[in-house]
């Protein structure tokens, strides 16, 4: 009965004012891809295979206002450099930790090649995607966490997407020592949960679940994946906590579609969805980033109007919209959950 309710006030269509998160198939591995307030922002690239810059053309999206890479490894930074190289991108954000890698190498390169703006991630970053939503980087704080199981994991980029009444927290590979350390500070419940590091038996405690009180967990892992993601474990300590969990290794591409006070997920074949302009890419010219002055401890905060420093502010002027969002709800499934948040 919900679910036909919920079906009529969203039916699958995203409109002016929704924010559109697209979980990729990328098989072992994350991309995430966030549209709405006339912004599109992807966070990871996946593997070099699983061809992510492609996958974004093919959902019509040719630039992006801000690209997020939670950390080095190439299971996050594969297809980087192609996406870096292929799309037009505004803004490019990273843990600050370098590694060894030829994947690492080319993503810098790009960079440097395309002169993309280069900044670190820190609990004091906040940007905005419009009048919609809000992005607070959590994690890394000014300090990294050190001598962990693995520290690039450890010193993951955890991003914060608030969008009215939603919430959804996007965490990288962050592992235990990373949630004791956001568990410190002003850890939201969310209704969306971007399960951090494939699912694995280091991340997702309890004491993490039981503040964040996920309602939709997404795991981003690939089948048969020599790493045995996700940990049955795991999985089950995200159902005991109430959240209903999608896997790409099960469902492929989950898109998640929130209006501020609802969500809706679909999963399966999505290439149906005709991407068309809507009111969700409706151009905003305003800078994403919001504030890089020093703050407290993210918390709850009220839409701030502190501009950008000039030269990001104009580095990002001219932004044009570059979003596709689907018109047609022609997905394998649907599952919807409504927000009951207090
Ligand atoms: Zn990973």
């Amino acid at each position: 009965m919900l679910l036909s309710l919920l079906l009529g006030l969203i039916g699958g269509v995203a409109s002016a004012g929704d924010v559109v998160i697209d979980f990729l198939d990328v098989g072992q591995g994350d991309s995430t891809l966030i549209r709405g307030g006339g912004k599109a922002v992807l966070i990871d690239a996946g593997i070099a295979d699983a061809r992510v810059a492609g996958q974004l053309k093919s959902l019509g999206v040719r630039q992006l206002d801000l690209v997020v890479a939670t950390h080095a490894h190439a299971d996050h930074i594969g297809g980087m450099a192609d996406v870096l190289g292929l799309l037009d991108v505004k803004l490019y954000v990273d843990s600050g930790l370098s590694h060894e890698t030829r994947a690492y190498d080319r993503t810098m390169e790009q960079v440097e090649a395309k002169h993309i703006k280069h900044l670190r991630a820190r609990t004091d970053m906040t940007l905005r995607m419009g009048d919609e939503a809000i992005l607070h980087v959590l994690w890394p704080g000014e300090t990294y966490l050190k001598d962990t199981r693995s520290d690039l994991n450890s010193n993951s980029v955890v991003i914060w997407l608030e969008h009215g009444e939603i919430d959804a927290l996007f965490t990288g590979d962050a592992e235990e020592p990373t949630e004791h350390a956001l568990l410190r500070g002003k850890l939201p419940e969310v209704e969306v949960l971007k399960v951090a590091h494939h699912g694995s038996a280091h991340s997702s405690t309890p004491a993490f679940l039981a503040r964040t009180s996920p309602e939709i967990a997404v795991i981003s892992c690939g089948k048969d994946n020599r790493y045995g993601h996700p940990d049955a474990g795991t999985v089950k300590r995200l159902a005991s906590h109430g959240a209903m969990v999608f896997r790409t290794d099960l469902s492929g591409q989950v898109r998640v579609i929130s209006n501020g006070s609802e969500v809706e997920v679909m999963e399966g074949d999505l290439s149906l969805f005709r991407t068309a302009p809507s009111a969700v890419a409706t151009q905003d010219d305003k800078p994403m980033l919001a504030a890089q002055a020093p703050q407290p401890a993210p918390s709850k905060p009220e839409p701030t109007t502190t501009e950008a420093p000039e030269d990001v502010a104009s580095w990002l002027s001219g932004v044009r919209p570059s979003t596709g969002v689907p018109e047609e709800d022609t997905g394998k499934k649907k599952k919807k959950k409504k927000r009951t948040k207090p």
